[in-house]
């Protein structure tokens, strides 16, 4: 607290990412990061770019970003007008934000979900409301249908990683035509149905992903907004008046490599929704009761042990997973699918930890 600091500042209450540890080989599965490589073609767009000096860096990059959207636009069937891109999807939610969701009405999103929204919220001063997930963390959208100034959720829902089907989203998006429903894709390639396919019907529609967890672009901070033009003008009148070049170019060009490999991209999603299948098998056999997940992590709980005690001793051992000390999933742990040897070494370490007890 200082005398210095805008009013806001105080009464902030940030959000706070999954820890990154100095460590040389930590087993780090708490911040959904992809445990393979992006595609080599990422490397190369980059080696590129720099050329043997670098001399491209002089120039700002392209504001628009047009070369990649319109790798994005082609991979999803869509028009180039229809795709924001932006630093992170962190960022284009917090646009959105500030260029759709600030109404009369409170904006609703679940009690359970992506914590960075409340803090945007409070950030821009936009209303919301909560709505309780059910006893097995299921998200019904019959309890959305009140009046609101936008609607937002993830699909699947962190940290839960419970998907729903593309059909239950039509029916609400078809119903809510007063406001903008926003969905937060960032994990939908490890198993869930995206609904960029419906944003030509529906112009109330926007739909959000990232580069940075399907094309294992964490570090390079690329997101996307997916709608109707009307949508993606706001976007641009807020992106133009906060930071006209949100995306460098090495960014630019890194993602647009990685967009044109599909098939490192659905080789390396089928590994670790491969490896989640196992992870949850063996968790199970371990006594954690494990939420069927449609995301490269794992919602568990322990039927015996406490959460935070089990993250505090698997990170004695320089294993990382994420807990949550808030209500409702206290004894949750929410795990990433890291490597196939990662994850034994975290059942290796689980085991011998559930048979000290
Ligand atoms: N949405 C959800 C649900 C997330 O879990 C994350 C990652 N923490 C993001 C958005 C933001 O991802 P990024 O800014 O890396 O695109």
């Amino acid at each position: 607290m200082s005398r210095y600091w805008s009013d806001i500042v105080s009464r902030l209450t940030p959000y706070t990412p999954g820890e990154q540890p100095a460590l040389v080989h930590p087993v780090k599965l708490n911040a959904n990061e992809n445990p393979y490589p992006p595609s080599p073609r990422v490397a190369d767009a980059i080696r590129d770019e720099l050329g043997a000096t670098g001399d491209a860096l002089r120039r700002y990059p392209d504001s628009s970003a047009r070369a990649l959207r319109e790798a994005v636009a082609a991979h999803h069937g869509i028009r180039v007008e229809q795709v924001f891109a932006g630093n992170g999807s962190d960022e284009v939610l917090a646009l959105v934000f500030q260029a759709l969701l600030k109404h009369d009405y409170p904006i609703l999103f679940p009690d359970i979900t992506y914590s960075f929204y409340p803090t945007y919220a409070r950030l821009y001063d936009v209303a919301y409301r909560t709505v309780a997930l059910d006893e097995a963390f299921a998200l019904h959208l019959d309890d959305y249908r009140s009046p609101n100034g936008g609607v937002l959720f993830p699909n699947p829902n962190a940290p839960t990683g419970q998907p729903l089907p593309l059909a239950a989203i039509e029916r609400f998006v078809a119903a809510n035509t007063e406001s903008v429903v926003v969905i937060d894709e960032a994990y939908v390639d490890f198993g869930a149905e995206s609904a960029v396919r419906l944003i030509d019907r529906y112009p109330h529609l926007l739909v959000v992903q990232t580069a940075s967890k399907a094309r294992s672009l964490a570090g390079m901070r690329i997101g996307f907004a997916f709608g109707d033009p009307a949508l993606i003008d706001a976007l641009n009148r807020v992106k133009d008046s906060f930071n006209s070049y949100p995306l460098d170019r090495l960014a630019q060009v890194a993602a647009r490599a990685a967009y044109e490999d599909d098939a490192w991209f659905r080789d390396t999603c089928a590994k670790v929704m491969a490896t989640r299948t196992r992870l949850a098998a063996e968790l199970t056999a371990l006594g954690f009761d494990v939420v069927p997940s449609a995301a490269n992590f794992v919602f568990a709980r322990h039927r015996t042990q406490d959460a935070a005690v089990l993250a505090a001793n698997l990170k004695e051992q320089e294993i990382f997973v994420r807990h949550f000390n808030v209500p409702r999933i206290d004894q949750h742990l929410r795990i990433s699918i890291g490597t196939d040897a990662e994850c034994d070494v975290l059942l290796g370490a689980l085991r011998e930890m559930l048979e000290d007890e």
